[in-house]
């Protein structure tokens, strides 16, 4: 046989195969529900069933999808189920996966403004529709100040923003020389643990993270703040971050961010807004109280990946002074170097982030914004909250059970009262069912079990069910 002069996949023959991966993932969607919330393999059970070589012949896409039926599904923990209830949602729809489709199709890398204008312009205006649909100050905006840019999470957007203090506080040192001196960061015993990570990426350390007291809702208490504040200024090191949280990950507890701002500038200190997941609750006016004092905030971020209907991964960082974030991260070799940039009246977003390359991910955003609506997305939270509220007052309202933290959102922290062993109990039950995944943490050294709700198909009716599951659960 004569060696064939191209091994591609053909266009036609795509599009008939794109047509049936299209069939495939809505009929996952509409029988999400049938298959164990949680995965229920043991670990090395997927990998021993992949053959140990990569194939010499290419293979017909149906025997690939086959393997995927047969060998990935049951190795699958099925986020999208609205049974799913443990962590924080990552939730997604239909538009937003066509527009991640559409991002795959164009193959569009937008390191630079030239590399795509529209990869870029889209984003720019995306990041200023969010900060217009969450009600942030104008001073987060690109037609002002600053301006916002699509991370891949909130762990990345953490690390700039870190970064930025670093050298606002360093007068942009620690990038030419080394060293970082002796910077210290604070957030509290709730933060989340990238803010530590990040200590640790950019040479801080993680010593020096301050760990700042809560109130007995899990809040950050402002005056440990100012005190520790002043006990480090006092003792010559230099204060140069803040990460307040709103909606901390193990309870959803939220930070003063009024108060710890006044703190932050009184004292010249990065503020760092993290709201991973209640950010999205910020497109509701009756919900914006989260992020009151928010116009002292030098940066913000939250995640459409988790609650606002746009898959993974799409983290909408914004920062109110776009210089510091630029003058940080910008590096220009010559080989980048072209004309748009050099006039400076474009956006290069390499300029924003640590990696230089960056997928075309505004796309989902723009699909999902438009498909829903603002008021599409803001029915979806609002149902979701009180769904929530419901539980909450359930928990409340059966003598066995009780609430181990408020339940602000979206996120109910709960515990049976007969101690660890019921609820470790309750939980290791359920998910082994199959019929729901819930997740736990420690509040008050407390064994504490958590339910998220922000599942895109989510109805009371699984609430309901979940609920009933739960309280037989806890039977001997
Ligand atoms: C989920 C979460 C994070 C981490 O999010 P990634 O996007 O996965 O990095 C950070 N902070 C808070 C408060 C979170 O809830």
């Amino acid at each position: 046989m004569s060696t064939p002069t191209s091994y591609h996949l053909p266009w036609d023959e795509f599009r008939r195969q794109g047509y049936a991966l299209i069939d495939w993932i809505a009929d996952y969607h509409e029988h999400v529900e049938q298959y164990p919330v949680l995965s229920q393999v043991a670990p090395g059970e997927i990998r021993a069933q992949l053959p140990p070589h990569p194939p010499q012949q290419g293979e017909p896409f149906a025997a690939v999808m086959a393997d995927v039926d047969r060998i990935i599904m049951p190795g699958v923990t099925h986020w999208q189920s609205p049974n799913f209830f443990a962590f924080f949602p990552s939730n997604t729809s239909g538009p937003a996966i066509l527009g991640d489709l559409l991002s795959s199709g164009l193959g569009v890398q937008g390191m630079l403004w030239l590399t795509s204008p529209a990869c870029t312009e889209l984003e720019t205006h995306m990041m200023d529709w969010l900060a217009e649909m969450l009600g942030l100050p104008e001073q987060f905006r690109s037609t002002a100040t600053g301006g916002g840019v699509i991370q891949d999470s909130a762990s990345s957007a953490t690390l700039c923003a870190l970064l930025a203090a670093r050298e606002r506080a360093t007068g942009w040192a620690v990038n030419q020389r080394g060293g970082t001196g002796q910077l210290i960061a604070y957030a509290s015993s709730q933060a989340h643990s990238s803010i530590e990570k990040a200590m640790m990426v950019a040479g801080m350390g993680r010593e020096n993270l301050r760990t700042i007291a809560v109130d007995e809702h899990f809040a950050m208490i402002p005056e440990a703040l100012a005190a520790q504040i002043a006990a480090d200024k006092a003792a010559g090191l230099t204060p140069a971050f803040v990460c307040a949280n709103v909606g901390s990950t193990s309870s959803n507890a939220m930070d003063p961010v009024r108060a710890i701002g006044e703190i932050c500038r009184a004292q010249g200190v990065w503020l760092h807004v993290d709201a991973a997941m209640s950010g999205t609750a910020a497109l509701c006016p009756e919900f914006r109280w989260i992020l009151d004092g928010i116009e002292l905030a030098d940066s913000f971020c939250f995640n459409p990946h988790k609650w606002m209907f746009t898959n993974f991964d799409v983290d909408a960082f914004f920062v109110a002074d776009r210089k510091a974030l630029i003058d940080t991260l910008s590096i220009l070799p010559e080989y980048l170097r072209n004309t748009a940039t050099g006039s400076g009246s474009v956006i290069d977003y390499r300029d924003w982030q640590i990696p230089l390359g960056r997928r075309f991910r505004s796309l989902k955003l723009w699909f999902v914004i438009r498909h829903y609506g603002v008021e599409g997305l803001q029915y979806h939270v609002r149902n979701h909250v009180k769904m929530t509220q419901e539980l909450a007052e359930w928990v409340r309202a059966d003598d066995r059970f009780e609430l181990a933290a408020p339940a602000p959102l979206n996120l109910v922290c709960f515990r049976h009262k007969g101690g660890d062993a019921v609820n470790q109990q309750i939980m290791d039950r359920l998910n082994r069912s199959g019929d729901l995944y819930l997740s736990h943490t420690k509040l008050d050294g407390k064994f504490t079990l958590r339910m998220s709700i922000g599942q895109t198909e989510v109805r009371r009716e699984h609430i309901v069910a979940a609920w009933a599951k739960i309280r037989a659960a806890s039977q001997p």
